[in-house]
């Protein structure tokens, strides 16, 4: 918040955090004492699917502004629609909300708790002449309509009176017609520029099992009836929500101001996308039904279970929900700035570890057989308190196989025939012999000497050599599964194809990456389950709390060392 905004309104917000025209219009309620200084806001899912990132943008944005502002947050459930939601999914969406760093206290509401209220809502508008029971199919309804350009034509069933409505709408209850033959519209204007405003509908006959009402109802109101009373109910001073609600507020506001109930303020902001993902429940319910991905919690899934199986930490996801703010016009997040986030994260709390990838044997000769070092490694660069730890040191080491070449390219500076490198925290090494596979001509084994003189920190260790690489020891290293991951998708915009290809011909086939024989470090053996490393060189890896055994890790690598959003600040500064 800026300076200027601060001293006009003396609320205390922390400098850190950039204004935004949220916080300006919370503010200003505050100033004017509107609904007596109380902020009170709410994350309002429909159970119908898991959350995503998208998601993480609301929930952090209206715990955060109920916690920055001394107000509450409430949890509520928009079940109004009783065939697509599952209790899977309310489960799911409160330990993922809770991951992320929330607390809605005993603040745990559903729509379909209101299911009485809002009839009683409903009854009092027939009986204020404000709605009315229509015989009209579903396309009729949308025949009479009319179009942007055309207006409307009244419903034939619009002039019906009180209580003729009132005893059909009660019959509609008690369940005497079929489903969809009847249904409940509000009395607005047929002629309105606006379509919501065109007599919507407010209940529809539905025989349909609820989750938590069971076969209580065969009528349900629609999300755009239940929604703004459901937020008044709970006293909701600000109801925030994204920009494709904003032609609707005007009906939400006829129906509180027409019900003359509390008249919570909606402010709707720009939903987040984010490059080289989808982010709609439709289509992550497509790709895990179709198995592209292995369900919803597949790692390069955008929904919170698979961004927290990836290894992402709720503090990246909080960082980047502020960073990215919140404005009135749709834009793409690029990914790589939610990348960068998590790498701000996970360099400070990841502890450094060896692991090969692709292991290329080396042997060094002039190392006594049998003989074993205990190398002082450091655990982190970036925290000193996180300490050393010890890395057994032999005779017969793996390296990563890209790590050599026969023939070195120009700009080549690890190992090749005859060359040095360092091996951390250890010896500089020479190549003096390459054995390959007779038939393949494949790379099998490397034999070297090492210069006793050259161990990391003693008095010569000093002399200089082009390139450090990791390794392990092999009579130590543990065997361990590592799936690299890589964006979902091949483009930016999953939308850009041609020829009247679909978004899935945008899946990227390499975006899982299988590797079963890799070797990590000895002191992985105690690698619990969800615990993040380092591994130097290489990038982050999360040990997968799914698939992973005390006798044969997962690792998940949850993003590479490369930063290209780094690159892209620095550029931006510079101009
Ligand atoms: P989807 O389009 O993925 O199906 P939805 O909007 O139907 O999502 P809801 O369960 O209704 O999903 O969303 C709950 C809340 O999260 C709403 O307030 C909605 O505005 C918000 N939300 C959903 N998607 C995003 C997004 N991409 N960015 C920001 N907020 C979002
Ligand atoms: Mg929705």
């Amino acid at each position: 918040m800026k300076d200027t905004e601060k001293s006009a309104t003396n609320i205390a917000v922390p400098d850190a955090l950039p204004s935004n025209f949220i916080r300006n219009i919370i503010t200003e309620d505050i100033n004017v004492n509107k609904n007596d200084g109380r902020v009170h806001t709410r994350f309002p899912p429909e159970p119908n699917g898991y959350l995503h990132i998208g998601h993480a943008k609301a929930i952090c944005l209206n715990f955060g502004l109920a916690a920055e502002y001394g107000g509450l947050c409430n949890l509520r459930f928009d079940d109004t629609n009783p065939s697509k939601e599952e209790v899977e999914y309310v489960d799911c969406i409160k330990a993922d909300v809770r991951w992320l760093g929330f607390d809605w206290g005993d603040r745990e509401y559903y729509a379909s708790d209101y299911f009485e209220q809002l009839y009683q809502y409903a009854v009092q508008l027939i009986k204020a002449g404000m709605a009315y029971v229509c015989d009209l199919s579903a396309d009729e309804i949308r025949e009479y309509r009319g179009t942007l350009t055309e207006p409307g034509k009244d419903s034939p069933y619009r002039a019906r009176s009180v209580e003729e409505n009132l005893d059909l709408f009660e019959r509609m209850r008690a369940g005497e017609f079929p489903d969809g033959s009847r249904t409940l519209r509000a009395k607005i204007d047929m002629a309105s520029p606006n379509l919501n405003m065109r007599d919507p509908v407010m209940y529809r006959i539905l025989r349909a099992t609820h989750h938590r009402t069971g076969d209580r109802w065969c009528i349900y109101p629609t999300y755009d009836f239940a929604h703004g009373q459901s937020d008044s109910i709970e006293g909701i001073t600000h109801s925030i929500c994204t920009l494709e609600f904003e032609d609707h507020r005007p009906l939400y506001d006829w129906f509180l101001d027409a019900l003359k109930i509390h008249h919570p303020q909606q402010i709707e902001f720009a939903r987040l996308n984010l490059t080289y993902a989808v982010l709609s429940k439709r289509r992550l319910l497509d790709l895990v039904e179709r198995g592209h991905v292995t369900g919803w919690d597949d790692p390069r899934m955008p929904t919170l279970a698979g961004i927290r199986r990836r290894g992402y930490t709720p503090e990246s996801i909080r960082t980047f929900c502020e960073r990215i703010g919140v404005a009135k016009r749709n834009s793409t997040v690029d990914i790589a700035m939610l990348e960068h986030c998590l790498r701000e994260d996970l360099n400070k709390r990841a502890p450094r570890v060896m692991a090969v990838l692709r292991p290329l044997r080396v042997v060094i000769d002039n190392y006594p057989d049998g003989k074993v070092e205990e190398l002082e490694a450091v655990n982190s660069p970036e925290d000193p308190s996180m300490g050393t730890r010890k890395v057994p040191f032999s005779r017969a080491l793996y390296i990563e196989t890209e790590d050599f070449r026969e023939d070195p390219p120009k700009g080549f500076f690890r190992l090749s025939p005859g060359r040095e490198v360092r091996l951390r925290y250890g010896y500089i090494i020479k190549c003096v012999d390459v054995v390959k596979d007779l038939k393949s001509g494949e790379v099998t084994e490397l034999h070297c000497t090492y210069d006793p003189a050259t161990k990391s920190g003693s008095a010569q260790s000093g002399r200089k050599v082009k390139a450090t690489l990791h390794w392990v020891s092999a009579a130590h290293a543990i065997e361990a599964e590592v799936r690299l991951y890589d964006h979902l998708f091949l483009k930016p915009n999953p939308d850009d194809v041609e020829g009247g290809a679909d978004w899935r011909s945008n899946l990227n086939p390499n975006s899982l990456v299988r590797l079963t024989s890799c070797r990590v470090e000895p002191s992985l053996a105690a690698a619990a389950p969800g615990s993040r490393y380092q591994f130097e060189r290489l990038g982050y890896f999360f040990v997968d709390p799914v698939d992973s055994s005390s006798a044969a890790p997962v690792f998940n690598r949850t993003v590479t060392l490369r930063d290209t959003w780094a690159k892209v600040e620095k550029a931006q500064r510079k101009r």
